[in-house]
């Protein structure tokens, strides 16, 4: 086993801390470098949302081990917490009792990362060179050395824009004082901002959901505030998710809650409404779909965007990846989970096999390695940094291991095109355990002897 290896970790979220923990555990030398005053930065933005996870999968392996020998007491394994209490009870004791808190370096962001001496198209010796890794804190540029980097900075921080065509809609910037993004706090910090007001939320992920269910109880509470669902699709069901058929409970019910709240006309639905232009009208936002200003639009106080996040590739420019040129994620994870192609909702557990690039030692881990794909878990996140450890280490058997069940989304989209819960589970309910497979269908698939699942879309 390889020993005095230096790993550099890029972001302090909750994957980029169990990173650090096996690391660590594997005998190898991790340094955290981490944008944020604090670690969780990212979770610090949204701590007033709760999980739709129980602790029993937020809580990775390696982390508890170190938080045990401090005298730790786990949550319980059933009970859902919020972005803030995860915090409190897990990542801010991790990132500052335990033996991590002498590895990470708050208030450094990385600004670019290079092999030493070798520029992108050199390749001789390249896989010997160590990285080197610039980074800015309160002193000015720094330069760090590793043998390998484990860029896990999330997405949080590059959320995507309204216009439908994935660049900012025509005046966006402009009004940009009125639009906020992803899961602002519409009940608690931000509260004024939305109270008494109407509000548009476009998107149909989680973070709009909840956002809208959220605006309904301000509606109660607070008169005249009147939320607007903005949708690209023209299917508002594909936002109710698996209901029962989800093994996450709390994801399940957010979505049921959800149809019900809109089944009852509480929220004003338009669907199929693709955001081209964002304009003044009379001291409101005047949002429009469509490409020509007479077009479809509606009238509100506030946007809020919650259309999904991608990846900030900006500071990885000279490493050799092996990016999906739609999902900007590793070639061998983006089939899946491109919600293009056939989809359980239910990842299989990966790990530095399929997050490698063209650049040995180099990976993407946690929510960054989903590139633009919804759906990541935590638990696939520490999942994914076990086995890297495991590989920088010199230890492939235990990389390739899967240490991991992942719970059932009862949602199945074939072809991008479907999207529903089924009753009998997903595409005739989960694989059996021996079969490396998403679903029955595509269990059976494989042992026919095909390669992909059995869906008729493939
Ligand atoms: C609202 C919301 C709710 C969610 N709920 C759940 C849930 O219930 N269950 C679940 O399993 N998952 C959930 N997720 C998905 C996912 O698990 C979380 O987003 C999780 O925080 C991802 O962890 P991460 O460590 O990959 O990234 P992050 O938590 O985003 O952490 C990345 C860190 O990197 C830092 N950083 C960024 N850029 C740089 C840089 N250039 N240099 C240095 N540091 C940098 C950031 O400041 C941040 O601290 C949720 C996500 C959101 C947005």
């Amino acid at each position: 086993m390889s020993i005095n290896k230096t790993v550099a970790i890029i972001g302090a979220g909750p994957v980029g801390l169990a990173a650090a923990a096996h690391v660590l555990e594997r005998g190898l030398r991790p340094i955290v470098l981490e944008a944020g005053p604090e670690a969780a930065h990212a979770i610090r933005q949204w701590q007033h949302v709760q999980l739709f996870s129980p602790w029993a999968f937020n809580i990775d392996k390696a982390a508890q081990r170190l938080l045990a020998a401090e005298g730790w007491n786990s949550p319980d394994p059933d009970v859902y917490p919020t972005g803030r209490e995860l915090i409190a009870l897990y990542l801010a004791p991790l990132a500052t009792k335990t033996p991590l808190r002498d590895i990470i370096r708050t208030s450094s962001r990385v600004t670019a990362i290079s092999r030493t001496g070798f520029d992108k198209a050199k390749s001789k010796g390249r896989a010997e060179a160590p990285f080197e890794i610039r980074y800015r804190n309160g002193k000015g540029a720094e330069v760090l050395h590793a043998d390998a980097v484990i860029d896990v900075s999330g997405t949080w921080f590059s959320p995507s824009p309204a216009g439908a065509n994935g660049l900012s809609a025509l005046g966006e910037a402009e009004h940009a004082e009125r639009i906020a993004y992803a899961m602002p706090d519409v009940r608690g910090a931000q509260r004024s901002r939305y109270a008494g007001k109407t509000v548009a939320v476009l998107g149909a992920g989680h973070s709009a959901v909840g956002t809208l269910i959220d605006l309904t109880e301000l509606a109660r509470e607070a008169p005249g505030t009147k939320a607007i669902w903005l949708l690209r699709g023209p299917d508002p069901a594909k936002a109710f998710g698996g209901g029962a058929n989800d093994k996450l409970a709390a994801r399940g019910e957010l979505g049921s809650a959800f149809a019900a709240l809109v089944r009852a006309g509480t929220i004003q639905v338009e669907t199929g409404f693709g955001v081209s232009a964002i304009s003044d009208a009379d001291g409101c936002l005047r949002i429009a779909a469509g490409p020509s200003s007479n077009d479809r639009h509606v009238i509100a106080d506030q946007l809020i965007a919650a259309t999904g996040f991608r990846p900030d590739l900006s500071f990885l420019g000279e490493l050799r990846l092996r990016l999906d040129p739609a999902i900007e994620a590793p070639v061998a994870l983006a089939p899946l989970i491109d919600p293009n192609e056939h989809s359980c909702g239910t990842v299989r557990p990966h790990g530095a096999r399929e997050l490698a690039h063209d650049e040995p030692g180099f990976y993407l881990a946690g929510m960054k390695s989903y590139g633009r794909a919804p759906t990541f878990l935590m638990v696939t996140g520490y999942e994914q940094v076990r086995s890297i450890a495991a590989e920088i280490a010199g230890d492939s058997a235990a990389a390739a291991r899967v240490e991991l069940d992942l719970p059932e989304t009862g949602v199945c989209t074939r072809g991008g095109l479907e999207s529903a819960a089924v009753s009998s589970g997903c595409c005739g309910g989960p694989a059996p355990a021996e079969v490396d497979a998403c679903c029955t269908d595509d269990a059976a698939a494989k042992i026919a002897g095909q390669s992909g699942c059995g869906c008729p879309s493939r």
